[in-house]
Protein backbone atom coordinates (compact mmCIF):
# COMPACT_ATOMS: atom_id res chain seq x y z
CA UNK A 1 0.00 0.00 0.00
CA UNK A 2 1.52 3.64 -0.47
CA UNK A 3 2.10 5.65 2.22
CA UNK A 4 2.77 3.38 4.84
CA UNK A 5 5.71 3.31 7.26
CA UNK A 6 6.78 0.92 10.48
CA UNK A 7 9.10 1.71 12.94
CA UNK A 8 10.30 0.20 16.61
CA UNK A 9 11.89 1.30 19.59
CA UNK A 10 13.44 -0.83 22.48
CA UNK A 11 14.81 0.95 24.98
CA UNK A 12 15.19 1.30 28.84
CA UNK A 13 12.41 2.49 30.84
CA UNK A 14 14.85 5.29 32.39
CA UNK A 15 13.07 8.59 33.36
CA UNK A 16 15.98 10.49 30.93
CA UNK A 17 14.61 8.32 28.13
CA UNK A 18 11.14 9.99 28.00
CA UNK A 19 12.22 13.22 25.86
CA UNK A 20 14.19 10.61 23.69
CA UNK A 21 10.97 8.88 23.03
CA UNK A 22 8.67 11.69 22.04
CA UNK A 23 11.40 13.10 19.77
CA UNK A 24 11.67 9.58 17.75
CA UNK A 25 8.29 9.19 17.39
CA UNK A 26 7.93 13.31 16.28
CA UNK A 27 11.15 12.47 13.93
CA UNK A 28 8.69 9.51 12.52
CA UNK A 29 5.67 10.97 11.56
CA UNK A 30 7.49 13.84 9.47
CA UNK A 31 6.62 12.71 6.49
CA UNK A 32 3.30 12.98 7.22
CA UNK A 33 3.60 17.16 7.03
CA UNK A 34 2.05 17.76 10.35
CA UNK A 35 1.18 20.46 11.88
CA UNK A 36 3.28 22.03 15.01
CA UNK A 37 0.07 21.42 16.87
CA UNK A 38 -0.18 17.57 15.83
CA UNK A 39 3.88 17.13 16.71
CA UNK A 40 2.73 18.93 19.84
CA UNK A 41 0.10 16.45 21.13
CA UNK A 42 1.43 13.59 19.71
CA UNK A 43 4.76 14.14 21.94
CA UNK A 44 2.68 15.29 25.06
CA UNK A 45 0.73 11.58 24.46
CA UNK A 46 3.93 9.37 24.15
CA UNK A 47 5.43 11.29 27.19
CA UNK A 48 2.70 10.26 28.82
CA UNK A 49 2.44 7.14 27.87
CA UNK A 50 6.25 6.56 28.79
CA UNK A 51 6.53 8.37 32.05
CA UNK A 52 3.31 6.07 33.51
CA UNK A 53 5.66 2.92 32.31
CA UNK A 54 8.79 4.42 33.81
CA UNK A 55 7.14 5.17 37.32
CA UNK A 56 4.13 2.78 37.57
CA UNK A 57 4.67 -0.18 35.09
CA UNK A 58 8.18 -0.73 36.49
CA UNK A 59 8.15 1.60 39.33
CA UNK A 60 11.39 2.81 39.19
CA UNK A 61 13.24 -0.27 37.92
CA UNK A 62 15.47 -0.59 34.90
CA UNK A 63 13.54 -2.81 31.87
CA UNK A 64 12.41 -2.19 28.45
CA UNK A 65 9.58 -0.21 26.66
CA UNK A 66 8.65 -0.86 23.57
CA UNK A 67 7.28 1.64 21.42
CA UNK A 68 5.84 0.73 17.69
CA UNK A 69 4.73 2.90 15.40
CA UNK A 70 2.44 3.08 11.63
CA UNK A 71 1.97 5.37 9.31
CA UNK A 72 -0.84 4.09 7.64
CA UNK A 73 -2.57 7.14 4.68
CA UNK A 74 -3.09 10.09 6.65
CA UNK A 75 -3.36 8.31 10.15
CA UNK A 76 -0.33 7.92 12.91
CA UNK A 77 -0.79 4.48 14.86
CA UNK A 78 1.40 4.06 17.99
CA UNK A 79 1.70 1.37 20.70
CA UNK A 80 3.94 1.68 23.84
CA UNK A 81 4.04 -1.10 25.63
CA UNK A 82 5.91 -2.10 29.31
CA UNK A 83 5.87 -5.85 30.62
CA UNK A 84 5.61 -4.76 34.26
CA UNK A 85 2.40 -4.65 37.01
CA UNK A 86 0.09 -3.88 34.72
CA UNK A 87 -3.47 -2.11 35.82
CA UNK A 88 -6.20 -4.07 37.93
CA UNK A 89 -9.03 -1.80 36.32
CA UNK A 90 -8.45 -0.51 33.24
CA UNK A 91 -11.50 1.41 33.34
CA UNK A 92 -11.10 3.25 36.51
CA UNK A 93 -7.35 4.10 35.83
CA UNK A 94 -8.64 6.13 32.95
CA UNK A 95 -11.32 8.15 35.01
CA UNK A 96 -9.54 12.16 35.01
CA UNK A 97 -8.00 12.67 38.43
CA UNK A 98 -7.42 8.54 39.29
CA UNK A 99 -4.24 8.37 40.87
CA UNK A 100 -2.46 4.87 42.86
CA UNK A 101 0.44 7.09 43.34
CA UNK A 102 -0.93 10.93 45.01
CA UNK A 103 1.55 10.88 47.43
CA UNK A 104 4.23 11.46 44.53
CA UNK A 105 2.83 14.46 43.17
CA UNK A 106 0.64 12.68 40.05
CA UNK A 107 -2.71 14.49 39.44
CA UNK A 108 -4.02 11.45 37.38
CA UNK A 109 -4.51 13.30 34.20
CA UNK A 110 -2.32 11.12 32.05
CA UNK A 111 -4.68 9.04 29.91
CA UNK A 112 -7.34 12.24 29.82
CA UNK A 113 -4.49 13.98 28.04
CA UNK A 114 -4.26 10.83 25.72
CA UNK A 115 -7.40 11.00 25.36
CA UNK A 116 -8.16 14.59 24.69
CA UNK A 117 -4.75 15.02 22.40
CA UNK A 118 -5.20 11.80 19.86
CA UNK A 119 -7.89 10.28 18.12
CA UNK A 120 -8.19 7.40 19.45
CA UNK A 121 -6.71 5.77 22.50
CA UNK A 122 -7.22 1.71 24.06
CA UNK A 123 -5.23 0.07 27.08
CA UNK A 124 -5.21 -2.81 26.86
CA UNK A 125 -3.20 -4.16 30.68
CA UNK A 126 -3.43 -7.22 32.51
CA UNK A 127 -2.09 -7.37 36.50
CA UNK A 128 1.62 -9.09 36.54
CA UNK A 129 2.19 -9.11 32.93
CA UNK A 130 1.85 -5.54 31.70
CA UNK A 131 -0.03 -2.51 29.57
CA UNK A 132 -0.11 -1.68 26.23
CA UNK A 133 -1.34 1.76 24.94
CA UNK A 134 -2.80 1.76 21.44
CA UNK A 135 -3.29 5.48 20.40
CA UNK A 136 -4.00 6.65 17.14
CA UNK A 137 -3.72 10.01 15.45
CA UNK A 138 -5.07 11.30 12.23
CA UNK A 139 -2.72 13.58 11.09
CA UNK A 140 -3.95 16.86 8.21
CA UNK A 141 -7.91 16.97 9.46
CA UNK A 142 -7.54 20.64 9.65
CA UNK A 143 -6.01 20.92 6.29
CA UNK A 144 -8.58 19.81 4.71
CA UNK A 145 -11.44 21.56 6.71
CA UNK A 146 -9.49 24.84 5.43
CA UNK A 147 -9.26 24.03 1.98
CA UNK A 148 -13.02 23.46 1.83
CA UNK A 149 -13.74 26.19 4.51
CA UNK A 150 -11.84 28.67 1.75
CA UNK A 151 -13.92 27.67 -1.54
P1 LIG B 1 -0.21 11.95 36.04
O1 LIG B 1 -0.12 11.22 34.71
O2 LIG B 1 -1.20 13.07 36.01
O3 LIG B 1 1.11 12.34 36.57
P2 LIG B 1 -1.01 9.32 36.91
O4 LIG B 1 0.15 8.77 36.16
O5 LIG B 1 -1.32 8.69 38.23
O6 LIG B 1 -0.81 10.90 37.12
P3 LIG B 1 -2.59 8.53 34.65
O7 LIG B 1 -1.41 8.69 33.75
O8 LIG B 1 -3.92 8.97 34.14
O9 LIG B 1 -2.35 9.29 36.03
O10 LIG B 1 -2.68 6.99 35.08
C1 LIG B 1 -3.71 6.62 36.02
C2 LIG B 1 -3.31 5.39 36.81
O11 LIG B 1 -3.23 4.26 35.94
C3 LIG B 1 -1.95 5.47 37.47
O12 LIG B 1 -1.98 6.13 38.73
C4 LIG B 1 -1.59 3.98 37.62
O13 LIG B 1 -2.23 3.41 38.73
C5 LIG B 1 -2.22 3.37 36.37
N1 LIG B 1 -1.26 3.18 35.26
C6 LIG B 1 -1.10 3.97 34.17
N2 LIG B 1 -0.18 3.48 33.34
C7 LIG B 1 0.28 2.34 33.90
C8 LIG B 1 1.26 1.36 33.51
N3 LIG B 1 1.95 1.46 32.36
N4 LIG B 1 1.46 0.30 34.34
C9 LIG B 1 0.76 0.18 35.50
N5 LIG B 1 -0.16 1.08 35.92
C10 LIG B 1 -0.40 2.13 35.13
MG1 LIG C 1 0.59 9.35 34.23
Amino acid sequence: MENTNEMELIFDSRSSNESFARVAVAAFMTSLNPTLEEVSDVKTSVSEAVTNAVIHGYEGEVHNIHIRCRIEGGSLYIEIEDKGKGIEDVQAAMEPLFTTKPDMDRSGMGFSFMEAFMDELEVVSRPGEGTIVKMKKIIGKGRKLWTTQSL
